[in-house]
């Protein structure tokens, strides 16, 4: 993994979990999540938020849990971390 390929793609994960990421996006996100620990514990944490969030089902979170979980998750992507 090399350090301009993390910062290149590491806003393309939440893309990719979501299944926003076009094929071209998908292919190296996915290659990338192989290969970079900060990157692979963000798409983790993202998919386990989205399928809590999918799980609440008839009790849907209010608007305003959806937007500050949303938010903590980008502040997680943002984070600069060490890429060893
Ligand atoms: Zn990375």
């Amino acid at each position: 993994m090399n350090h301009f390929e993390h910062r290149k793609l590491r806003k393309g994960v939440a893309a990719y979990v979501d299944g926003e990421a076009d094929a071209a996006l998908a292919v190296a996100v996915r290659r990338h999540l192989t290969e970079c620990w900060s990157c692979s514990e963000d798409a983790e944490w993202l998919a386990v938020v989205k399928a809590a969030l999918v799980h609440v089902g008839a009790r849907r979170a209010p608007e305003l849990t959806i937007a500050r979980l949303g938010r903590f998750a980008l502040c997680l992507l943002e984070q600069p971390r060490s890429t060893s």
